[in-house]
């Protein structure tokens, strides 16, 4: 490991990033782990090593990673494209329904905050809309340049939110889809956004629930791309002091759990469905200290039941492979320390991942139909937010029967199929 390349890097936090308080206080420590999509092109190709420790600030509440990533170094090359997802790919057809409503013309302007490969402005394009993306990695930005999508390849913030009002005028519909939780300089993207967007406009983030991750033990979320973990009151409290207040809500079936929260300049009346969830927040006590010390209990006693399964069916000389390369996965496999030794490859669809490897642990990534063609006798489906769709596939395109790990939610559970 390169200390150096680290210290340079990378940096501890020392106040809260959205509040500043330096009352901040330890939850769960996963260990040092690689950056979960630095995908390795050599087994034995050396890499760095990070800190991935999730605290809580006591003043304003939020969760948030305790190291602070250089964001050149984990966004320039992203690996990850949406429009590979199935589940993606619907789901941008009935974001687009949904948001719809909100727009009143066909001139109306939609700027999409890390669009990826414009999966989700696709929709509003077809329908006649101005739509423009902004996406930090540039080879990904490129593919929705080609494929017709207006993108940037910059990160967003005010004074990238100056220069499209000056190029394109101010934005009816602004959404940025999980990526508010990534940036580090959180408070310059929510004011390019109270820039950017009109007087009657209307905002959307989508982010990753902090309720359901100390719910339903998502631990695997956290990962170092991922530095907040946001509840509909962390959220709202950063909103509100940009003079941007909440009005609406809905669940997204996007990583396992995430919530749509609408907001606009002008104070409109919550909707029953916001309240509702703001009341089950605070029921479930989601901004709670002792309820995320529990959390990182029942992760470490996790990590123990996920070991014990996969080398009890290594030691009945099983052949078991995982399913999912994702950054979710990386955080899994290397908190646990599963190798090459325990899990002989991974599949996965995406092509730009297979011949690679996974970081820090090792393990060759190769297609789905190379992985099935020598018949594992179990997969452990580190995509487990994809469960349905993986399922189906297994089933009907490969014909797969077998025993499936899911290690989440809750507990693992083996699953025949
Ligand atoms: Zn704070």
């Amino acid at each position: 490991m390169d200390m150096n390349l680290e210290n340079k890097n990378s940096k501890k936090l020392l106040e809260c990033r959205i509040c500043n308080s330096s009352d901040i206080i330890s939850i769960l420590d996963l260990g040092k782990q690689p950056l979960a999509n630095s995908l390795k092109k050599e087994k034995t190709q050396s890499e760095s090593s990070f800190s991935l420790e999730i605290c809580q600030c006591k003043n304003c509440s939020v969760i948030q990673l305790t190291e602070t990533i250089d964001a050149k170094l984990l966004f320039n090359e992203y690996v990850w494209v949406t429009g590979t997802s199935k589940v993606a790919n619907q789901y941008s057809q009935i974001f687009f329904n949904r948001s719809k409503k909100y727009l009143k013309s066909k001139k109306d302007f939609i700027v999409e905050i890390a669009s990826n490969d414009g999966t989700f402005l696709k929709p509003f394009k077809e329908d006649g809309f101005n739509v423009l993306g902004v996406d930090p990695a540039s080879n990904i930005a490129e593919i929705a340049n080609r494929q017709g999508i207006k993108t940037i390849p910059n990160f967003f913030g005010l004074q990238s939110s100056k220069e499209i009002v000056e190029k394109e005028g101010y934005a009816n519909l602004i959404f940025a889809r999980n990526v508010i939780p990534h940036v580090e300089n959180i408070k310059d993207v929510i004011s390019g956004i109270s820039n950017l967007l009109s007087k009657n406009g209307v905002g959307i983030i989508e982010f990753h629930r902090a309720d359901i991750i100390l719910d339903e033990l998502h631990y695997d979320s956290i990962y170092h791309e991922h530095l907040f973990y946001f509840s509909i009151h962390s959220l709202t409290f950063l909103l509100n002091s940009f003079n941007l207040y909440t009005f609406d809500l809905d669940i997204s079936p996007i990583s396992g759990g995430s919530f749509v929260i609408y907001f606009s300049k002008e104070r409109k009346i919550k909707s029953n469905i916001l309240i509702k969830k703001e009341k089950e927040e605070i029921n479930l006590g989601v901004d709670n200290l002792i309820n995320w010390k529990n959390f990182s209990t029942k992760v470490l006693s996790h990590k123990k039941k996920i070991v014990q399964i996969v080398s009890e069916f290594n030691e009945a000389k099983k052949k078991v492979i995982a399913y999912g390369a994702s950054a979710r996965s990386s955080t899994l496999l290397n908190f646990c320390e599963f190798s090459y030794k325990d899990l002989e490859v991974i599949a996965d669809k995406s092509a730009m991942k297979q011949g690679l490897f996974t970081p820090g642990t090792e393990i060759p990534i190769v297609s789905p139909e190379d992985a099935l063609r020598n018949d594992p006798d179990v997969i452990l489906l580190l995509a487990w937010n994809f469960k349905d769709e993986i399922i189906e596939e297994l089933k009907t395109k490969y014909n797969w029967k077998g025993k499936l790990i899911l290690p989440l939610p809750y507990e693992p559970k083996v699953i025949d199929i």
